[in-house]
């Protein structure tokens, strides 16, 4: 089969390589039809690591994806061949007390999809993820709203662990492909106000699409004082999703006593600081999200029953040849680049 290998910094080789094999009983052989570009996976491109995960080329990446059951283990019973899927890229051991506590994202034995050490990625022709990993999407779900399923469902853990009541007053600063599936999944669950900001107006306007009710550019305006002129009372939730101080900063300060941070975005550098007099006086909440955690199903149900749609999200498209082409894109945000999705097999 076909895939994607980051051999170096910067590049990326179409190769051959042997077809996994279904070994295990309660696995799928998955034929791969679309992959989104996830930033993470750009940073493998660009720097070669995340952190002390380190990748050793030539391998292989890719985690938000989408495709058809091509066949499973003697022990699977939810899925059959020929059922399209979104898959979670995550396999957790089951056993762990994180697991055992139901926090199967944070599991002491976890694999993840495309990260050195655990599991190759996603950008081949097939794939073989335990069962346990994959969901049956509608018929009316595209494969690439299906690829789009896995950041959504970060959105939708995120939302969960903030608690956000309707009549909310919610901001999310930085409006790249996770601060817009927050926004979507805030959207969804009932009459809230959103203020959403970023550096880039194109995805602004995918904001505004998305959903909402104001969006502003800190190139072009101060944004604090903006927010705090329609809202002097203060936020009730701050979504920081671009892993910025500068982002962090301005939450605090936007956000009304009693309310809550929630740390969605991954910062560059190993350490951020805080105005801890701010945090105290206010008693603000902080909370911090890692990925998601058994929300792909609740992910599918709202985009199946129409509650949301994940289309203003997907700006770009290439075939798996051009993968090269689409991390290039997104790693220099050109274009207007929101969500590159690769079509593996057409
Ligand atoms: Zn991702
Ligand atoms: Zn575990």
């Amino acid at each position: 089969m076909k895939a994607a290998f980051l051999s170096g910094i910067r590049q990326i080789q179409i190769r051959e390589t042997p077809e996994p094999n279904l070994a295990g009983r309660r696995d799928a052989l998955v034929k791969v039809e679309t992959v989104g570009v996830c930033g993470s996976d750009v940073h493998y491109y660009t720097a070669g690591r995340i952190g002390s995960q380190i990748a050793e080329f030539p391998w292989i990446v890719g985690h938000e994806c989408a495709g058809t059951v091509v066949a499973v283990g003697a022990e699977v019973t939810h899925l059959r061949s020929g059922e399209r899927v979104a898959i979670d890229p995550l396999a957790s051991c089951g056993s762990c007390d994180q697991c055992r506590a139901g926090r199967t994202h944070t599991c002491r034995n976890q694999k993840f999809l495309g990260s050195p050490g655990q599991l190759p990625g996603a950008l081949c022709e097939f794939l073989v993820m335990p069962a346990d990993c994959c969901f049956p999407v509608p018929n009316t779900m595209t494969p690439v709203q299906a690829a789009v399923v896995e950041p959504f469902s970060i959105g939708v853990h995120a939302r969960q662990l903030s608690r956000v009541q309707p009549g909310a007053k919610i901001g999310i600063l930085g409006a790249g492909p996770i601060g817009l599936c927050v926004l979507l999944a805030c959207r969804a669950e009932g009459e809230c106000t959103i203020y959403a900001t970023d550096l880039v107006n194109e995805r602004l306007e995918v904001a505004r699409r998305c959903g909402a009710d104001w969006v502003g550019n800190p190139n072009r305006q101060d944004i604090v004082a903006s927010i705090s002129q329609r809202e002097p009372l203060g936020l009730d939730f701050v979504f920081e999703c671009a892993g910025e101080q500068e982002t962090l900063d301005q939450g605090i300060e936007l956000l009304k006593p009693g309310g809550t941070l929630l740390i969605v975005g991954i910062p560059e550098q190993e350490r951020v600081s805080f105005n801890v007099h701010a945090l105290r006086r206010k008693e603000l909440r902080i909370e911090n999200v890692r990925r998601q955690n058994r929300c792909v199903a609740p992910a599918i149900e709202l985009v199946g029953r129409g509650a949301v749609c994940l289309d203003p999200l997907v700006t770009h498209h290439f075939p798996l040849e051009e993968t090269q082409a689409a991390f290039e894109m997104v790693a220099t945000r050109r274009d207007g680049v929101v969500k590159a999705i690769i079509h593996v097999h057409r």
